[in-house]
């Protein structure tokens, strides 16, 4: 029997990289992809440029399973896209692995995007009654179809004129054989970060982690509804947009971003530590040792150990090499889901009073399972405390979620979670904490997924967007794209 090991969690959504004007582009693009593995683990790909053509490969997998030296030396040039699927909309299949690669009237157009368009039902049908015909079941190719469709001279033209159109979250890059363009969605959702090397060339990144591996310095975040030209050595910044309030996604600075990655201006390691600090002023609870889930729990628990006074202690310990799914023994053996992942030490736990400090409940499932394999292992009380406010509702801005119904928070109160998860008390980060030092009142954060407050409306009513189609007058060049392998 397969166990599907995949965590009871909200998941990563995508994450993207861009290079422009640097040798070996590809090479630094696939050190961003790396860093960057968090974001995706389901597949990713590489197209690159040398000015003339764009190539590219792409595959299921990890960032060190698609790619090697080869592969690496045939993507040449001096400008590349990467892209770390997760998949948010579509199903797990290599024609679903960005970055995709078209031609159209103007050229090779590669794009790779983090996020979700939430009008993209409307948008494909009107395109397919156009004539358009889909590859892929990803909402990205939308995109792709809606700027090939407009009769403008330019990529950067039709490129805003695309984004004008659909609405949603992304964070993209596009690039042909001569320009590369950073685009984020009005709202600024999804995080975009900008670098440059020192020597010349620039970077794009989801995250600054991979600027750290690829030596660029950080210059500034991509600004929300800001789009990035880069061109003819250069990189220029463009605001077609009207300005909105700024709506980005809270769970980056939780659990998705890296902690030594700085996202919407501030660093997650220190956020999240601060929001441990604060779930001990506001749960303080009698207790020998505070231990993290590993480990995206463990900033928040060394901050709520630091204001409790109680000692932190690893209790338990990840394998870090565990696979997405493996065989179940015959003989079922209790808890062996999350015991394969997390191991107890019954040293650290035996007799103890323990605060096991988590960033979210999910569904449920897997907290109790934990509660249940630190008790086992000897502690005597288990208070469980999460560093964010109870997840009541989906996303439908990127993030791949559970359905309200599965979500446990929805639909039961605090004593009854607590009941469920089988700890000795159970509390949550509150709304006014989370944000206490991260802005007051208006803080600029979606926080759907806690409050309700969906910024565009859930997916189901948001079907907006104005289509404006136009078939392209341009001639299309001979074919200049190479697939390297897949
Ligand atoms: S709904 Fe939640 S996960 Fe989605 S963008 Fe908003 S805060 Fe982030």
């Amino acid at each position: 029997m397969i166990y599907d090991s995949r965590e009871d969690r909200f998941n990563e959504e995508c994450g993207v990289v861009g290079v422009y004007g640097r040798p070996e582009a590809a090479n630094l693009a696939y050190l961003g992809l790396y860093s960057l593995q968090h974001r995706g683990q389901e597949g990713a790909g590489i197209a690159s440029s040398d000015g003339t053509s764009v190539v590219q490969h792409r595959g299921l997998g990890l960032v060190a399973d698609v790619f090697d030296e080869d592969v690496i030396r045939a993507l040449g040039g001096d400008m590349a896209i990467g892209h770390n699927r997760y998949s948010t909309s579509g199903q797990t299949m290599l024609r679903n692995t960005q970055p995709f690669v078209v031609e159209y009237a103007l050229g090779p157009l590669a794009v790779a995007h983090n996020g979700n368009f939430v009008n993209t039902e409307l948008l494909r049908a009107n395109l397919e009654a156009h004539g358009s015909i889909f590859q892929s079941t990803v909402d990205t190719e939308v995109l792709i179809h809606l700027i090939a469709s407009y009769n403008r001279s330019t990529l950067l033209e039709r490129t805003i004129d695309a984004l004008k159109v659909v609405e949603g979250a992304y964070s993209v890059l596009f690039m042909s054989d001569r320009e590369m363009i950073a685009a984020r969605d009005p709202n600024g959702f999804r995080p975009l970060v900008i670098g440059r090397f020192e020597g010349g060339g620039y970077v794009v990144a989801s995250e600054t982690c991979a600027l750290d591996l690829m030596e660029a310095e950080y210059v500034r975040e991509v600004e929300p509804g800001e789009l990035i030209h880069f061109r003819d050595g250069s990189m220029k910044s463009i605001r077609p947009f009207e300005k909105r309030e700024r709506h980005a996604c809270i769970f980056e600075h939780i659990y998705f971003a890296r902690p030594d990655s700085m996202v919407f201006g501030t660093h997650v390691y220190s956020n999240r530590k601060e929001f441990g600090r604060q779930l001990a002023r506001e749960a303080p609870v009698e207790a020998d040792i505070v231990i993290p889930v590993p480990d995206s729990g463990v900033p928040a628990a060394l901050g709520y150990a630091e204001v409790s006074g109680i000692p932190f202690e690893m209790g338990l310990i990840r394998n870090h090499y565990v696979g997405r799914t493996f065989i179940e023994p015959q003989d079922s053996i209790r808890h062996f889901g999350v015991k394969v992942k997390l191991n107890p030490q019954r040293e650290v736990l035996e007799g103890k009073r323990v605060v096991v400090v988590d960033d979210s409940i999910v569904r449920g499932t897997t907290s109790r399972k934990i509660v249940r394999t630190i008790r086992a292992a000897g502690a005597r009380e288990v208070h469980f405390r999460v560093s964010a406010p109870p997840t009541t509702g989906p996303c439908y801005y990127g993030v791949n979620t559970p359905t309200h119904g599965e979500l446990v928070a929805n639909n039961h109160t605090l004593e009854e979670i607590r009941q469920y998860i089988l700890a000795d008390s159970l509390a949550y980060l509150s709304e006014a904490g989370m944000y206490s030092f991260l802005g007051g009142e208006d803080p600029g954060f979606c926080d759907a997924c806690f409050t309700g407050r969906y910024p565009l409306g859930a997916a189901e009513t948001a079907a907006g967007g104005q289509m404006r189609l136009f078939q392209s007058g341009d001639k299309k060049p001979g074919p200049r794209l190479r697939v390297v392998k897949e």
